[in-house]
């Protein structure tokens, strides 16, 4: 069809499963497994309906300044969007505007190459070594921006903030957002290089460690600068991205952050326990700060496992990669969850051997 030169033709993005049924064991897309605060649901609850006739406010200032609070910057430092997917491609159109190669590593989250695509902006992937470890010195090459999540998806390990400063200093020619989706885990975060750099901004999200991805709710942290070019081109796009109850909820959740804690407190707790019964059964992976693990079997290859716990109604993450095609990505989920996914596997690691 000769209209279809014109279309601009992109391979999307390809998220977790979201079965259908509900008896299914879920830890395929790294979701909390806890209900949301529950004061996020009061506030969705006090929400006038009769004010949805009006636009919400564009600049979001209630949730803005309840983080700017919470992470002690200034309110012109923050920038909140439509759950931090929005934020980073509004980022990515922002400041990876150059002609040299945006760099990200080569196992990470699958969207930083769809959004280059989709921008058409030219980009270099970086090997990670062969502990998965991000290797610094392929990041001091000329470049036209960079982004890597620390802890890294879906690894899961965790770079020290020393590293993170060493990419920063070198690179003052371009913007590095470190992408903190699962920096709540247990990780350090690198705001405090925020009054050192200007270069740098930080990205957080609502979906994985405050339980809200159904909320869409995610920002940005940097100095006001950047802020500011961002800003420009979500006015430039879509002004009224956040709608009001998600103002409102969100703000409800970061105001709750014993709640918050506690849910942390959990996960964390669950995963310790969950990597110490993977290594007795045979998996290995790299150290997890984040709210899923990476692992492979000694003797079982992860398509079998994988497709054997979907059978049996478990989700878990595989990809057909290079790299990591013998590798699955487990959400941590309930102790209860993790106990059947652990007897579902000791049961089937065992038939594998005697066959
Ligand atoms: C989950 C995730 C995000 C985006 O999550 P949102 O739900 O859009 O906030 C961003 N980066 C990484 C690395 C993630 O794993």
């Amino acid at each position: 069809m000769k209209w279809e030169e014109n279309v601009r033709k992109v391979t999307p993005y390809v998220a977790g499963e979201q079965p259908k049924q509900s008896n299914v064991i879920k830890l395929n897309t790294n979701e909390c497994p806890y209900p949301p605060s529950p004061a996020a649901g009061e506030a969705a609850k006090q929400t006038d309906y009769e004010r949805l006739r009006l636009y919400p406010d564009m600049n979001a200032e209630k949730l803005v300044n309840a983080l700017a609070e919470y992470y002690h910057v200034k309110p012109s430092q923050v920038f909140a969007g439509v759950g931090s997917d929005d934020v980073l491609a509004l980022a990515f159109m922002t400041f990876f505007n150059g002609e040299k190669p945006v760099l990200f590593p080569d196992i990470t989250y699958s969207f930083y190459d769809v959004w280059a695509e989709v921008f058409r902006i030219p980009y270099r992937t970086c090997p990670l070594d062969e502990n998965f470890r991000i290797k610094k010195e392929d990041y001091f090459a000329p470049n036209g921006g960079i982004v890597i999540p620390n802890p890294n998806a879906p690894t899961g390990v965790f770079e020290d903030i020393g590293m993170f400063e060493e990419i920063i200093a070198a690179n003052p020619g371009s913007v590095v957002i470190v992408d903190e989706a699962y920096v709540d885990f247990g990780g350090r975060s690198v705001l405090p290089l925020l009054e050192k750099y200007e270069n740098l901004m930080v990205v957080q999200t609502f979906s994985k460690s405050r339980a809200l991805a159904g909320l869409r709710v995610g920002y940005a942290i940097a100095n006001e600068k950047l802020i500011g070019y961002l800003k420009d081109v979500k006015f430039s796009f879509n002004s009224y991205t956040m709608n009001m109850p998600a103002i409102e909820m969100g703000t409800a959740a970061v105001l709750d952050d014993a709640y918050f804690k506690e849910t942390v407190g959990k996960i964390v707790k669950t995963r310790e326990w969950t990597k110490a019964e993977l290594s007795r059964l045979g998996f290995s992976f790299a150290d997890s700060m984040s709210n899923f693990l990476f692992v492979t079997h000694k003797q079982v290859p992860a398509g079998r496992i994988f497709a054997a716990l979907k059978e049996n109604g478990i989700y878990v993450r595989h990809w057909n990669r290079p790299r990591i095609d013998n590798y699955l990505r487990i959400t941590i989920g309930t102790d209860e969850q993790m106990r059947a996914l652990v007897a579902f596997l000791e049961k089937y690691l065992q038939e594998e051997n005697n066959d």
